[in-house]
């Protein structure tokens, strides 16, 4: 009998020299279980139809997935992991100030709770301390996502600082319940930025109990962006890193050897990374050199680069090269079978579980 996907066309495709990467590299790698601690699930009618010149941030996502619903998130999940189990935290995609970030949040809160998936809200740096923390409590949040492009639109985009879109009053509230917070870093100089760097650091002092998750390892794509991040970040002693969207096996490298296995966790960041990609580095600079033609015209920007011919047959998916290079890092640091459960399993597991999510073991 064929299969669901069969029956109405799978989402994307799947091709041999996927399933052969997989196979080859990942399958064995991964644990059979697995928690994704960052993923975005939103409908299009949630998104504001305002030009895109009018963002303040990346333009190459969009072209990946218009929408990700919990239905798409999932059959994601079963064509790029066979026979492995995976667990999201889901939460929504507010990129432009014009996005429905109440009909969004309702959608992830709505998902979670049928499926039995943990959630965070996504958060406006405007809600006050008692709407913010009635908001994940009313939505059985376990805590809040925030992003730069919510900061007050007067601030141009190179110069929003954390606070501007995590405001000290909601960090209290956070604070107050032990909740997480998904950080994307701001700033050209991502995670080696000096202010984000003192940032960071001072919000684990201040708020002991916030568990911190800094996105991307802070957005270090390429070894330039890590400057000297790892000797600043080894003194502190909670805050979580996920390798989310990043394909830079030094990056991790540099990350474990820092913070040990117990603090990194194993996301996706989907549906960006269903992309079919390879990413390189010139003068600091990523590149996602991807199939001529798939992501229609990507002349005007500067991350995105069309290969032909051989090399383009050769392209995988951007998730399965993000795993791969972390299982890279993980051979360079003698990390052992355990330390890589860990990563793509239990340390997520632990913190969903000490902020009150049941259900993982
Ligand atoms: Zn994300």
């Amino acid at each position: 009998m064929a299969s669901a996907n069969e029956q109405r066309g799978a989402l994307f495709e799947v091709r041999a020299i996927d399933r052969e990467f997989y196979k080859q590299r990942l399958g064995c790698f991964l644990p059979t279980s697995i928690i994704d601690i960052h993923t975005h699930v939103w409908l299009d009618r949630f998104k504001s139809k305002q030009k895109e010149a009018c963002l303040r941030s990346v333009t190459w996502p969009r072209r990946v997935a218009v929408d990700n619903s919990i239905e798409d998130l999932m059959e994601t999940y079963e064509l790029m992991f066979p026979g492995k189990k995976v667990t999201p935290l889901l939460f929504g995609s507010t990129s432009a100030l014009g996005d429905d970030i109440d009909g969004g949040n309702e959608y992830v809160s709505e998902c979670a709770d049928k499926n039995h998936f943990p959630s965070l809200i996504f958060a406006d740096p405007k809600w006050s301390e008692i709407d913010f923390e009635e908001r994940i409590s009313f939505g059985n949040f376990l805590g809040a996502k925030v992003y730069l492009t919510l900061s007050d639109p007067c601030i141009p985009e190179k110069d929003i600082q954390i606070f501007d879109f995590l405001p000290p009053h909601q960090l209290k509230v956070l604070d107050a319940h032990g909740w997480m917070v998904m950080l994307h870093l701001p700033r050209n100089a991502r995670l080696r930025d000096p202010l984000n760097l003192a940032q960071l650091v001072d919000i684990e002092k201040r708020y002991p109990n916030v568990r911190v998750i800094v996105a991307h390892v802070g957005r270090a794509y390429c070894p330039e962006d890590i400057g000297n991040a790892f000797e600043v970040l080894a003194e502190t002693k909670k805050m979580l890193f996920d390798i989310s969207a990043n394909t830079c096996a030094e990056t991790f490298e540099r990350a474990i050897r820092a913070v040990g296995p117990k603090r990194i966790l194993f996301g996706s960041d989907l549906p960006v990374v269903r992309m079919r990609m390879r990413r390189i580095c010139e003068d600091g600079i990523y590149v996602n050199l991807v199939p001529k033609g798939l992501y229609g015209d990507v002349s005007g920007d500067p991350h995105m680069r069309e290969i032909e011919g051989m090399d383009k047959e050769q392209l995988t998916f951007f998730m399965y090269e993000e795993i791969d290079a972390f299982r890279r890092a993980a051979i360079e640091t003698g990390l052992g079978r355990d330390d890589v459960e860990a990563v793509f399993y239990r340390n997520a597991a632990e913190v969903l579980g000490e902020i009150g999510f049941q259900g993982l073991s």
